[in-house]
Parts: structure tokens; C-alpha cells; sequence
């Protein structure tokens, strides 16, 4: 589905990503772990083509995603992209904010989406929410509001960054299952998180970044119980 080839990102004079290479199957979930500052918003941010890169190519489906692609708009509805901070809009309502991007980008039909999204709202245990206003929701709900935001784009892939950081811790488990859902559902999804236990039981790969640059990547089992590099080992020793 997606191909990363030879990635380099910089900002200003300082190499984030370094010549990273990947590639995501169809339904395959991938978690990315890693230090603090070691490019993980920033690859994710690369494969929504929210930033410049200075060489290598991403690829969707054989298309290239890029900011200076005239197809831009196309490209990114194909990339649902959840943030730790929620972006929902605090002057709609939740439904609302699920509508405006398939009624106005996607030119969908507000019936056929609004079935969809209250579908999906029921689903995640939010059907009662459906006019509330974000303010009037815990980060927990906010947060399952956003991913089924997501969702209503139909995208080919969903990327997640710390969704959880945010959260008080009893409201971490509920965002987490709906996406442990996802999975089971055969979405393709790469996830950024620092809940380890999470990544092991969501993840069919894990891969570990450091130095801006893929330093280990293994099935949950291999990485979590046998660690090849230092590195990977200390990292993980900070999580016990
Ligand atoms: P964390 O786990 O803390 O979220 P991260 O792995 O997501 O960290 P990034 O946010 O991708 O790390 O940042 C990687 C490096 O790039 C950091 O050194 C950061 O300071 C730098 N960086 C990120 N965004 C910018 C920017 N817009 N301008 C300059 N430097 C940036
Ligand atoms: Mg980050």
C-alpha cells in the first residue's frame, strides 16, 4: 500500500529522518516506538505530506505524495491522520465536525454521510453525543470523536500520533479499544505510541526508530522479548 524509498528529511541545517526506507502492506498495523525527537511525528507528518522532503519518494497505491503534488487534496483524503491534540473544531458540533470534510472536500451527500458517521459514533459508545459541542466532552470521547472523523473519509490508511498522550489514564483504555477495533477489522494503520503494552497486542510489526532511521523492526514478540541493539534494550528498559 505504502512505500517509503530512500526518505531524508531535514529542518534547517539538522537531519531528522536519514535515508529511511519501509513499506506497509495492505492491512498490516505497524507501530513505530522510539525515543523523544527521534522523527516520529515528523514521518507521519512526511507520509500526510504536511512537510517538505529533501530526497527519497513516498508512494500510495504507485502515487506520490507530495506537498507540491497538484493532487494534493486527493492524496490526503486517502491518509486519515489522528493527533494527540483532537483538532476537532470547537465551533461545530461533533456531528458537524464529521461532516464538514466528506460534505464540502468530498462533495457526499449530508444524508449519506450523517447515517454513516451516526453509525460509527454508536459504535465507539458515542451515540448520545452526536450535538454536543467538543467542550462538553471528555478528552476520551474527544478523542473517538476525531477517529471517527477519520473514518467518514473511507481513507486507505490511518496514521495515529500519541492519541493518548493527552488522556487521563482512565480514559486511555477506551480510545485505545476502539482502535484494537480497527485492527481487527483489517484497517491499515501506523501508530505512533509510547503504551507499550498496547503496541504489543495491536501491532503485526514494530519498528524502532532512532537517529532518524530505522534501528530494529520485529514482530511485537521478537522486539519486546528479544531486543537485538542496545539501544533497543535501554529504551525499553525505561518502560519497566
Ligand atoms: P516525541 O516522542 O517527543 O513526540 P518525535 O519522535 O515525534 O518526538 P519529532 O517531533 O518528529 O520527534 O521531532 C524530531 C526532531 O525534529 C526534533 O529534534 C525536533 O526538534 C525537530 N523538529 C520537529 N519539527 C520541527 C520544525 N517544524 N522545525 C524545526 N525542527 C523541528
Ligand atoms: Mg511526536
Amino acid at each position: 500500500v505504502l512505500t517509503i524509498d530512500h526518505l531524508t528529511k531535514q529542518f534547517d541545517n539538522s537531519t531528522v529522518l536519514n535515508d529511511l526506507s519501509l513499506q506497509i502492506h495492505e492491512g498490516e498495523v505497524v507501530v513505530i516506538v522510539g525515543p523523544s525527537g527521534c522523527g516520529k511525528s515528523t514521518l507521519l507528518r512526511c507520509i500526510n505530506a504536511l512537510e517538505n522532503i529533501q530526497s527519497g519518494e513516498i508512494r500510495l497505491h504507485g502515487e506520490l505524495v507530495t506537498k507540491r503534488s497538484r493532487n494534493l487534496t486527493g492524496i490526503r483524503q486517502k491518509i486519515g491522520m489522528v493527533f494527540q491534540s483532537y483538532e476537532l473544531f470547537p465551533h461545530l458540533n461533533v456531528l458537524d465536525n464529521i461532516l464538514l470534510a466528506p460534505t464540502k472536500v468530498q462533495k457526499r451527500t449530508k444524508d449519506e454521510v450523517k447515517k454513516e458517521a451516526l453509525a460509527l459514533l454508536s459504535r465507539v459508545g458515542l451515540a448520545e453525543k452526536a450535538k454536543s459541542f467538543p467542550r462538553q466532552l471528555s478528552g476520551g470521547q474527544k478523542q473517538r470523536v476525531a477517529i471517527v472523523r477519520a473514518l467518514c473519509m473511507h481513507p486507505e490508511i490511518l496514521l495515529f500520533d500519541e492519541v493518548t498522550a493527552a488522556l487521563d489514564p482512565e480514559m486511555v483504555r477506551e480510545v485505545l479499544e476502539v482502535i484494537l477495533n480497527l485492527a481487527d477489522q483489517g484497517r491499515t494503520m501506523i501508530i505512533v505510541t509510547h503504551e507499550m503494552q498496547f503496541a504489543r497486542a495491536v501491532a503485526d510489526r514494530i519498528i524502532f526508530l532512532d537517529d532518524g532511521d530505522i534501528k530494529e523492526e520485529g514482530t511485537p514478540d521478537q522486539f519486546f522479548d528479544a531486543p537485538k541493539t542496545d539501544r533497543a534494550k535501554k529504551f525499553l528498559q525505561t518502560f519497566t
